[in-house]
C-alpha cells in the first residue's frame, strides 16, 4: 500500500507539473484556433514542450491545422496517446472521438468526460498545454475549469463591438473561477489589399486593446486579416511555420505568453 501512495503522490505531482493555458473566445470564427496552432508552434520553438488539446466540439480544427488528418490516436491501458503532427505538436482532438463528418451532440456530462480524456492522456515529457476551447462559456469550460484549472487563458476576438461584447464574458468565466487572464488578442484587424497595399479594416482596428485596457489586462498583439493566413491554415502549414513576416505577429504573441 505504501507504493502505491507513493505513486499516486508523484502521479499528482506530475500533473501539477503540467502548465494549462487555455484559449477562448467569445464568438466562434474569430481565429481562435488559428491562434492556438500557432502559438503552440511558436512556444515549442521558445524551448517548451507543448501539447495541444483541441476541446472545441462545434468545430475540432485541430487535426486540419496541425497537417494530421489521417491518423486516429490508440489507447495504451486505458488513456490515449497523443497523435505527433509535423509540426513537432502532439495532439489529441475532440474530432477524433467521433466518427469523421459526424455532429458532435454530446450532453454535459458526456462532452465532460470527452474533455477528461484528452487531457488525461500520455502526454509524456509534455510540460505546457494548450487547450483550444469551443467559443462561449458551455459545459466544456465549466468541466475544465472543475476537473483541469487552467494556469491561464487567452482571448481571442475579432476588433468590432459584436464579437468583444462576448469575449467580455468569457474573460469574466475565468476571472470569477481565478483562473487569471493572461491577456488579449486582436484577430482580422488590418487587411493590406494584394493590389494596391492600401490598409483597411473591415472589423476595424483596435477595439480588443481598448477593450483589453478597459478590462484591465494585458493586450498580447494583433495580427493581420491576411488570406496566406487562411490558405496556409487550410493546407495544414501554419503560418509561424512558414517564418518570415506571416510567422512575426504569432511569434510575438507567443514571447509575451511566454515572458
Ligand atoms: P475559431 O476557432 O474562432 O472558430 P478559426 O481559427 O477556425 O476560428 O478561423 C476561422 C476561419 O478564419 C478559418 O478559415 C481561418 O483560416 C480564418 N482565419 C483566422 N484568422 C485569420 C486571419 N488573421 N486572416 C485570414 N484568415 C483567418
Amino acid at each position: 500500500l505504501p507504493e502505491v501512495t507513493d505513486v499516486r503522490v508523484a502521479m499528482t505531482a506530475q500533473r501539477k507539473a503540467r502548465t494549462i493555458i487555455a484559449v477562448g473566445s467569445g464568438k466562434g470564427g474569430v481565429g481562435k484556433s488559428t491562434l492556438a496552432t500557432n502559438i503552440a508552434i511558436a512556444l515549442s520553438r521558445l524551448g517548451r514542450k507543448v501539447g495541444m488539446v483541441d476541446a472545441d466540439i462545434y468545430g475540432p480544427s485541430q487535426p486540419r491545422l496541425l497537417g494530421r488528418e489521417d491518423t486516429r490516436p490508440e489507447a495504451q491501458g486505458d488513456k490515449l496517446v497523443p497523435v505527433m503532427s509535423p509540426h513537432g505538436i502532439p495532439f489529441l482532438s475532440m474530432g477524433q472521438l467521433a466518427k469523421p463528418g459526424q455532429a458532435i451532440a454530446w450532453r454535459g456530462p458526456m462532452a465532460g468526460r470527452a474533455l477528461e480524456q484528452l487531457t488525461d492522456a500520455h502526454w509524456g515529457d509534455v510540460d505546457l498545454l494548450i487547450v483550444d476551447l469551443p467559443p462561449g462559456t458551455g459545459d466544456i469550460q465549466l468541466s475544465m475549469l472543475q476537473k483541469f484549472k487552467p494556469a491561464g487563458a487567452v482571448i481571442v476576438s475579432t476588433p468590432q463591438d459584436l464579437a468583444l461584447i462576448d469575449a467580455a464574458r468569457a474573460i469574466t468565466l475565468f476571472r470569477d473561477a481565478g483562473v487569471p487572464v493572461i491577456g488579449m488578442v486582436e484577430n482580422m484587424a488590418g487587411y493590406a489589399c494584394p493590389h494596391c497595399g492600401e490598409v483597411s479594416d473591415p472589423f476595424g482596428n483596435g477595439g480588443a486593446e481598448s477593450e483589453a485596457a478597459a478590462l484591465d489586462m494585458p493586450f498580447l498583439g494583433r495580427v493581420p486579416l491576411d488570406r496566406s493566413i487562411r490558405l496556409g491554415s487550410d493546407a495544414g502549414v501554419p503560418p509561424v511555420a512558414q517564418g518570415g513576416s506571416l510567422a512575426e505577429p504569432f511569434t510575438a504573441i507567443a514571447a509575451r505568453i511566454d515572458g
